[in-house]
């Protein structure tokens, strides 16, 4: 991993960046809601549950603003859910990929409902819903809706949610965060190994 210096002006990086994805994702879950109301789907109570999927995340961004809502939590909380973390990612390292009947809940998971709602990744946010998108090699993608979608309004349902626009405001405020702070380590990390995996990057004094 890179190790470039700590500074004032790498922490001002952190925050500008960190506030520059809080409107990013205020324009997914905009997105999402409207595109949710518009054929009736309510994510609710549903027995798939995607927080058992095992989702990889890519973005140094995504990384420090799940940490920033961490720490934000009272100790025992945080304590109780670093200790989930360690546990579903030794279980990861142990089993590999597990069927999804098996499959382990996110450590964020508690009674049905996510410990940092307003801090989760893009993934989290976009997800269920059936998709389009237009990768930078001008290539159409589609993707499909979760079973529960399909269920409530049925799997022929076109894409209703573009997600370009998202994809390419969060692919560009991460190269600019990248370039400013000289992080070129790719990243694949699920949700459990961002709680407690420490990137090598610049001693902030603990407050990534
Ligand atoms: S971060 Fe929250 S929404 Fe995402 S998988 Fe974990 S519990 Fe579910
Ligand atoms: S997005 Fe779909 S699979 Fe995930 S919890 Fe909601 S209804 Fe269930």
């Amino acid at each position: 991993m890179t190790a470039p210096t700590s500074s004032a002006k790498e922490e001002s990086s952190r925050r500008w960046a960190l506030d520059a994805l809080a409107r990013i994702y205020s324009a997914m879950d905009a997105d999402y809601e409207k595109a949710a109301s518009a054929h009736g789907f309510v994510c609710q109570g549903c027995g798939d549950n995607c927080c058992r999927t095992r989702f990889y995340h890519h973005t140094l961004v995504e990384y420090f603003y799940l940490r920033k809502g961490l720490r934000a939590l009272p100790d025992a909380e945080r304590s109780r859910i670093e200790t989930q973390a360690a546990q579903a990612v030794a279980r990861m390292k142990t089993v590999g990929d597990e069927p999804p009947s098996e499959a382990t809940m996110c450590p964020l998971n508690a009674l049905g409902r996510c410990q940092l709602y307003a801090y989760r990744p893009m993934i989290c946010r976009l997800h269920g819903i059936p998709h389009q998108l237009r990768r930078p090699d001008g290539r159409h993608q589609v993707g499909p809706g979760c079973g529960d979608f399909d269920r409530q309004c049925g799997a022929a349902c076109a894409p209703i949610l573009d997600r370009t626009t998202l994809y390419a405001a969060l692919a560009e405020l991460e190269r600019e965060l990248r370039q400013r702070l000289g992080f070129t380590d790719k990243l694949r990390m699920t949700i459990a190994q961002m709680l407690v995996e420490k990137l090598a990057l610049p001693d902030d004094g603990g407050r990534r």
